[in-house]
């Protein structure tokens, strides 16, 4: 049987062909369910959300989760220590996500250094691009479920320093990043500037027009009927006024 089945001379027509009886009764796994927690605990559902008067500032701090600690070495000086105190209580998730070793006391006490950024921050305020920012070799991220809905993207979080140093880099250090920022800024007002220097002619034209017009039908004026222009073999003429352009036909007997 099982020989016959596998024998393509044998030619079953399509509909016999039925999937194996072990496969039709699987389990359907909702992928976007399951919470891929890499390794660490989740936060408390109240802290994926802005609740009640929480910046985003808050938010920010509140994304910490406890990642459990990778195998110690045998020799204790082998283990990564923090860069600012020597202490071997890392982040371990900062040193699994950023590769960056520094301790929780540490962390805090550097925001310049430590705390993280979102992805409007960067763009805005680094003006790094998407693709640079999606990149995950370029510019390590964390990503956390949005904090204004839950339907939207997860949010991805930076770290400052290598957002810094990447940003400094890409426009020639932070002299460069900020004449490129206000280079940015004055193209911004030039363009507003001419968008409305643009609408104030259209809006002097239109005025200038209508007044035209008003002065036009105060005066009532006599029309100031111009020459006869004759239609081609028709017993009609049409005549313009020279001051309103106003046409009449006249018919020619
Ligand atoms: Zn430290
Ligand atoms: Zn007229």
């Amino acid at each position: 049987m099982e020989q016959n089945l596998r024998d393509a001379s044998k030619k079953r027509p399509y509909d016999s062909i039925k999937p194996a009886k072990k496969f039709t009764n699987y389990i359907e796994y909702d992928f976007s369910k399951i919470k891929d927690s890499k390794g660490g605990f989740m936060p408390d559902d109240d802290t994926t959300q802005l609740s009640n008067g929480m910046t985003l500032e808050e938010w920010k701090q509140k994304q910490q989760r406890i990642v459990i600690e990778p195998q110690r070495a045998i020799n204790p000086d082998d283990n990564p220590k923090c860069f600012e105190c020597q202490s071997f209580d890392l982040d371990f998730e900062f040193f699994k996500v950023f590769g960056c070793t520094v301790c929780r006391a540490c962390k805090t006490k550097f925001p310049e250094k430590y705390s993280l950024l979102t992805k409007t921050e960067c763009r805005e305020d680094y003006l790094l691009t998407d693709p640079e920012l999606r990149d995950k070799e370029l510019m390590p991220h964390l990503e956390r479920p949005n904090p204004h809905k839950t339907t939207y993207n997860n949010m991805m979080l930076y770290l400052r320093y290598q957002v810094e140093e990447f940003a400094f880099k890409k426009w020639g250090g932070e002299e460069g990043l900020d004449k490129e920022f206000e280079r940015r800024v004055a193209l911004r007002k030039e363009k507003k500037d001419r968008k409305f220097a643009d609408k104030l002619k259209q809006m002097r034209k239109r005025t200038r027009t209508e007044t035209w017009n008003k002065r036009l039908d105060r005066a009532e004026h006599r029309h100031n009927w111009g020459p006869e222009a004759r239609l081609p073999n028709k017993s009609i003429a049409i005549r313009k006024c020279t001051e309103c352009a106003m046409e009449i036909e006249e018919i020619i007997f």
